[in-house]
Order: structure tokens, then C-alpha cells, then sequence
């Protein structure tokens, strides 16, 4: 039986179909970018197990996610902004990192005391970071709390921990799990693992704080998909509910990060909705969700990106700031009562469309 890899498609096997579609909408792209230019960097703060931190966020142009040249998820339009082709060397990711770090010095008071570094693929990944590099980034950060990396589950072992635990930097490394059920991972989303990988992942972060002692924590941050798409609204809500029950299940998965699909170019995402095949989920959907799942023993937030606008998570345009200020109320304090102060009269169109909408009728609104 074939078994769906990064490498599938050089083999013609696996989840062809889809790849064969994202690789064809990927292709329409024609930007390039500059290997000694982050992708992005940007302040914040976050609520993490240590309480709300602020945070320096940093997008690594490493040249992009191996999965999505081969088709990739049908969500993701990361690989747009990649650099073309290749991997990045070790010097221009260190440049990479001095940008952001001025761009730090520039605009904050103080270092920040959570760093995440996300590179549109896998940190773990020694093809898109080597282990001199991870280990440089590792002595760069030493003295800050806390460390978020993104991989997915397959690159993710106990060494490459503790080049940053080893320093006393606690280490979450960030998965995009997007849902517990298989089957929507591989045939909604058009991810290739499974959620075995993904409790393997945890395992190995279990690990890592364990011989890390007092010394700092490891543990593992899920990413979730709300709605992607071939779900009706109940669909994803009923997914996702049971999603970050299992993951906060999971021994070494301390936090779970709903992100509710937005529609962004060059992915399959973007073909249905141009075709009246698909709706980002409603904000209401996403406040549902976080109340139903308020007691679960992890973490649980959600930045709904695009909230409002057509391509994003939203209502009826009237509520939708209301809504994704009770989220994000949430987010920093776990308290579900926040949703309790928000009503619109479009609640009655979410509730219909719940109830009504069915895979050969959706969307049901816009
Ligand atoms: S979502 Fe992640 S795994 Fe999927 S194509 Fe995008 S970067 Fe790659
Ligand atoms: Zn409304």
C-alpha cells in the first residue's frame, strides 16, 4: 500500500489528486524574495503555561515547506512567499535573525520574554534549518524564557530540544496537527500524517522535559484548522470540539490553538471560494467551540486572522469586532462567561445554517 510522504510525488503515488491540483494553483505564483530578509516579524503578547508574555514573532524565509512543493495542504498559501526553489544558507538565516532582532531593539523597551519562530515549514526540519544554525539560534535566545517552533511532527526529537531546553529556554514546539481525525487531516486538509505522529511528537517533547529537569519545560502546541474545506459548519465544529478533547488528552500537549481558515491566494481554498464552494467559519462557530471545550485540561485559544472581511472568519459584519474581542478576551483568560456578553440577531442565520446546512447545499450563506 502506498504511504503518503513528502515524497510521494516523485513516486506518482499517494495523494495525487490533490497535490496534482495545489501543485498546478502554487505554480500561478511569481514572486521572489530575499534569502536575507525575514518574512515577517512582529510584536505581540501571548498567554502561555507562564502566564501572558510579551512576544516577538518571527517568520523564517527558509525556502518553504517541502510538502507544499509537492502539492501541500489546501489551506496554505505560505509557499507564495518563499524563496524559489532552494534551501537558505546558514549566514542569511543569521541575518534573517538580526533583522528581527533589530526590528526588535527598535520598537520594544525590553527583549521580549517569548520568541516564536515559524518558517512556512519545519525549524526541525535539517533540511530547511541545519543543526549549526538551530544551535546558533539556540545560543542567541538563551537569555529569554520561552521559545515556540514550528515543525511538523515528523522532524520533531528529544536532541533537537535541548539545544534550546539545554539553555534553561522553556520549548514548545508548535505542530499543525489541523484536526484529530485522520481522515479530514488527509482528505479535507491534504496533510500527510497521522495523529499516531502527532502523540510520537508529544512523546518525544515529553522527553526532552524530562531530561531537562528544572532546568526549563518542553511541550508541544497543536494547531488546529477550523473548517477546512468539504465540511458544512456543524461539520467543523463537531471536529474541532473533539479535536482539542484528544489533544489536550495527549501527555506533553500543554496548549491548543484553533485557527479558524482563512482564504488566501494560490490554494485550493481560494478556487471553492471563487467558485461559491466555500464560507470561512462563522465567529460564532469559533465561540461555540472555545465554550464547549472551556474545562478541557490544556490551553485553548484562537486568533481569528481576517476577522470580519469575506475571506475570513465572520458574521454579519455588525458583530464581528464584538465577537473577536470576547475571543480574545478568552485567549488570555480561559473564562467562557465572556461569550455570554455577546448576542446579534444573526446568531438566528448561524443556528440555520448548523441545522441546515449539508455538504451538497453549502455554503448555505455567505
Ligand atoms: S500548512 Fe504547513 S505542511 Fe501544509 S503546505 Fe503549508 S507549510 Fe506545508
Ligand atoms: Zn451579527
Amino acid at each position: 500500500m502506498s504511504k503518503p510522504t513528502p515524497d510521494v510525488y516523485e513516486q506518482g503515488k499517494g495523494m495525487d489528486a490533490h497535490n496534482q491540483v495545489m501543485r498546478e494553483i502554487r505554480s500561478r505564483k511569481e514572486a521572489s524574495y530575499d534569502p536575507h530578509e525575514p518574512t515577517r516579524v512582529w510584536l505581540d503578547e501571548d498567554n502561555t503555561p507562564g502566564g501572558v508574555k510579551t512576544s516577538l514573532t518571527i517568520i523564517l524565509n527558509t525556502g518553504g515547506c517541502r510538502w507544499a512543493r509537492a502539492g501541500g495542504c489546501t489551506m496554505c498559501g505560505y509557499v507564495a512567499e518563499s524563496v524559489d526553489g532552494g534551501s537558505v544558507s546558514h549566514e542569511a538565516l543569521m541575518d534573517q535573525i538580526d533583522v528581527c532582532l533589530a526590528h526588535e531593539a527598535e520598537n520594544a523597551d525590553e527583549p521580549a520574554d517569548l520568541i516564536k519562530i515559524y518558517t512556512s515549514g519545519s525549524f526541525l526540519d535539517e533540511r530547511e534549518v541545519g543543526a549549526e544554525t538551530r544551535k546558533a539560534i539556540g545560543e542567541t535566545f538563551a537569555d529569554r524564557e520561552r521559545i515556540v517552533l514550528e515543525s511538523l511532527p515528523d522532524f520533531v526529537d528529544r536532541e533537537k530540544i535541548a539545544d534550546f531546553a539545554g539553555h534553561g529556554i522553556d520549548t514548545d514546539i508548535a505542530i499543525g496537527l489541523e484536526t484529530a481525525t485522520d481522515r479530514v487531516r488527509h482528505d479535507c486538509v491534504n496533510k500527510y500524517f497521522d495523529f499516531a505522529d502527532f502523540e510520537d511528537a508529544c512523546a518525544e517533547a515529553a522527553a526532552a522535559d524530562a531530561e531537562a529537569g528544572d532546568v526549563a519545560d518542553a511541550g508541544i502546541k497543536a494547531y488546529l484548522l477550523m473548517k477546512p474545506p468539504f465540511l458544512t459548519e456543524s461539520e467543523a465544529v463537531a471536529d474541532m470540539i473533539s479535536s482539542i478533547e484528544r489533544c489536550a488528552d495527549v501527555s506533553g500537549c500543554h496548549t491548543v490553538s484553533m485557527n479558524p481558515c482563512n482564504v488566501q491566494r494560490y490554494t485550493m481554498v481560494d478556487e471553492l471560494y471563487f467558485n461559491d464552494g466555500y464560507r470561512p467559519p462563522w465567529l460564532w462557530s469559533v465561540a461555540h467551540v472555545l465554550e464547549e471545550t472551556a474545562d478541557v485540561d490544556a490551553i485553548v485559544v484562537s486568533d481569528p486572522v481576517g476577522h470580519g472581511s469575506d475571506r475570513g472568519p465572520h458574521n454579519c459584519t455588525e458583530c464581528d469586532d464584538l465577537v473577536q474581542k470576547a475571543i480574545k478576551d478568552f485567549d488570555l483568560r480561559q473564562d467562557p462567561s465572556v461569550f455570554e456578553q455577546v448576542s446579534c440577531e444573526c446568531e438566528l442565520t448561524w443556528d440555520t445554517v448548523m441545522e441546515r446546512e449539508r455538504s451538497f447545499n453549502q455554503p448555505l450563506t455567505r
